[in-house]
């Protein structure tokens, strides 16, 4: 958790954001401060071939914001290139150029993230939901609402806010209605972002399915680094997952994407909320692996309760793990026989296993896919855990204000 600062007045609402500097700069220097704000700190050779302009058109676009004080320069270190002596100096957009409030609203939890142009976390804020999600959307979306008014009042020198983008764990259609009755049935036909957009007056709002905005969150902040694909399969009560191709979130044509806990696992199986028979969420999903304990006379209240325990080597809940993390391996290893990923990602909660889930879920996935697929395909933990996708809803505010001043 990082530090709070108190600011402002109690019960003080901030209305809406201040017109971006970043929105009245001259064409290259927007192009320049846009690749900024989408990547973060970034050398110059990276701007240059990411923009297309000119190596003297991006220095005099680097010194024009880093003139005006919108973006600054990162001193490489000695060490960063060895074998020729120099240093690979980076540029990033300073906090006037302004924030993104990130908000992952889950069954249970609001996790906020503000975060500055230049990809520095000013603030975190985590909070309970009070309300019973699976029953009424209203009061959460309220709750939401209230909390980023009381992050955006903690957060010092909040210049201007670019964008608030909101997580929430349901499929939603291109027009932003939640889709489907899967793991919040009252929900359905709600339209999220009309209802936070009246909330939260002034602000551009934006939301997105959490599972995706986690993979858009961890390939701009945590394992992205360096690659142009990335999938996140997000393991929790609910199973689902996004995927980040050529540095873009994937959308399909109707909405919803990337709904892994629905693969069909057995076709005569179980009957899902989807409409469905057999979902790979019926069985490796939050609620059912509870179930699973219960049967072994387990007292197990949530997933984060089971990984401890399992962590601690307690042998039932470890085997609770290592046959889910089989089964959902052979979902991803059928996953990754269609799509051929080059890095896929686990998170959510069940992810704090770590080994106890990766190395069994590895092995599913090497039995299921061809060998010429996985053999350059690498599987790791989220490295932003349960903050990925508060931090891709900041990343998903960056990409909508480009593409606004495009
Ligand atoms: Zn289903």
């Amino acid at each position: 958790m990082l530090p709070v600062r108190p600011k402002g007045r109690p019960g003080a609402r901030i209305e809406g954001g201040t017109p971006a500097e970043l929105g009245r700069l001259g064409k290259s220097d927007r192009i320049v401060a846009q690749c900024l704000l989408r990547r973060g700190p970034v050398a110059q050779a990276v701007l240059v071939a990411a923009t297309g302009l000119s190596r003297p058109t991006v220095t005099a676009a680097l010194a024009r914001l880093t003139g005006c004080g919108l973006a600054e320069m990162m001193p490489g270190q000695d060490d960063a290139a060895p074998a020729t002596g120099r240093r690979a100096h980076r540029y990033r957009l300073t906090a006037r150029a302004g924030h993104a409030v990130g908000v992952d609203i889950g069954r249970r939890h609001i996790n906020i993230v503000i975060m500055d142009a230049g990809h520095r976390q000013i603030i975190r804020l985590d909070s309970k939901v009070s309300a019973d999600a699976d029953q009424d959307p209203w009061p959460v979306l309220k709750q939401a609402a209230d909390q980023v008014q009381v992050a955006l009042e903690q957060a010092a020198d909040v210049s201007s806010v670019l964008g608030i983008a909101f997580g929430l764990p349901v499929p939603l259609t291109r027009d932003g209605l939640v889709a489907s009755g899967t793991l919040l049935p009252a929900w359905m036909q709600v339209n999220p972002r009309r209802e936070l957009a009246a909330l939260l007056p002034g602000f551009a709002v934006h939301v997105g399915n959490e599972a995706a905005l986690g993979a858009l969150g961890e390939y701009t902040f945590g394992w992205g680094e360096g690659k142009r694909d990335l999938t996140y399969v997000k393991l929790g009560t609910g199973i689902g997952g996004g995927m980040v191709l050529g540095g873009r979130l994937h959308r399909s044509s109707g909405g919803p994407t990337m709904e892994i806990g629905h693969i069909t696992v057995d076709y005569q199986g179980r009957r899902c909320p989807c409409g469905n028979r057999g979902c790979l969420e019926r069985y490796v999903g939050g609620r059912e692996l509870l179930a699973s304990a219960r049967k072994d006379d387990l007292e197990i209240e949530d997933i984060p309760s089971l990984v401890w325990r399992a962590r601690s080597g307690d042998a039932a809940c470890r085997r609770i793990i290592h046959e889910a993390a089989s089964l959902i391996g052979v979902a991803i290893g059928t996953l990754a026989n269609l799509s051929g990923p080059e890095l896929i990602v686990l998170g959510g909660s069940l992810s704090a296993a770590g080994d106890l889930l990766s190395q069994p879920l590895r092995a599913a996935v090497d039995q299921t896919a061809f060998a010429a697929v996985t053999s350059s395909m690498s599987i790791e933990i989220a490295r932003l855990s349960q903050w990925a996708s508060a931090c891709g809803a900041t990343a998903l505010v960056f990409d909508h204000f480009t593409e606004s001043q495009s």
